[in-house]
């Protein structure tokens, strides 16, 4: 469904990425796991058309979208700062793409809605982001990148700058939602508890490469070396 191939990206003489090869299935939640610097980020902003990448393909449904323009690709990503625009209300906000595509008024209305449902949010459609929680702001952020039914969603850390309880009900719920909409997902986390509980498959990256790939239990339990054992925390 979806495929990078050989994907590589240079900043200055530093490789970022290093012929990174991922297949990803329709509907699977695939999560990049890898500690700091290890170049999660800046494979998703490569996927989405944010940053220019230097080799490789991008297969999307059997189509190359290396050269197609962010708003083309039909990808949706959500970062780790919610990024809501805050002066937009929490509708306006999950309606700002779909108004961009040209969607009428009536349609823009009828999937808001039903986003909000979604989140749990109708209570606050008027407010403005600075009026909500972090985890609120999550949700409609959430619902923002779902609004224009995107092929692929990516989600940055979507959860880390919330606090420990929330995170735990939240990463639930976004399951949830990927489960419903069978939403093809690519979770970046370096949590390896929150990777090992929401993925269908973990790929563990370290210094630009994916080091290994499989169930959260064969990470776990068949680790094939020293970094992938401690950083799943095998030895526990
Ligand atoms: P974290 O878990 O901290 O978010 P990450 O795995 O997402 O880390 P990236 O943000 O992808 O890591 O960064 C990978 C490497 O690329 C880092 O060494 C970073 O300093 C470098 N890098 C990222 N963006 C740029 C840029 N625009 N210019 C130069 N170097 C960059
Ligand atoms: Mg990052």
């Amino acid at each position: 469904y979806l495929e990078l191939q050989g994907i590589r990206k240079q900043f200055g003489n530093t490789n970022v990425l290093n012929h990174v090869d991922l297949q990803i299935h329709e509907g699977e939640l695939v999560t990049l796991l890898g500690p700091s610097g290890c170049g999660k980020s800046t494979l998703l902003r490569c996927i989405a058309g944010l940053t220019d990448i230097d080799g490789g393909k991008i297969i999307l449904e059997q189509k190359d979208i290396v050269n197609l323009a962010p708003r083309n690709r039909e990808i949706g990503m959500v970062f780790q700062s919610y990024a809501l625009f805050p002066n937009l209300t929490v509708s306006e906000n999950i309606q700002y793409g779909m108004k961009m595509r040209g969607a009428s008024k009536g349609e823009r209305r009828n999937r808001s809605e039903e986003l909000l449902a979604l989140i749990d949010l109708e209570d606050k459609r008027d407010a403005y982001p600075r009026h909500l929680s972090g985890g609120q702001q999550q949700r409609v952020a959430l619902a923002r990148s779902l609004a224009v039914q995107p092929k692929v969603l990516l989600l940055d850390e979507p959860l880390s700058a919330l606090d420990a309880k929330i995170r735990k009900n939240l990463r639930t719920e976004i399951r949830d939602i990927q489960r419903k909409f069978n939403m093809t997902t690519i979770f970046v986390t370096h949590d390896q508890e929150e990777a090992l509980i929401i993925s269908d498959r973990v790929c563990l990256m370290n210094k630009g490469s994916i080091v290994q790939q499989g169930t959260p239990e064969e990470l776990y339990t068949t680790p094939r070396t020293e970094f992938v054992a401690r950083f799943m925390g095998s030895y526990n």
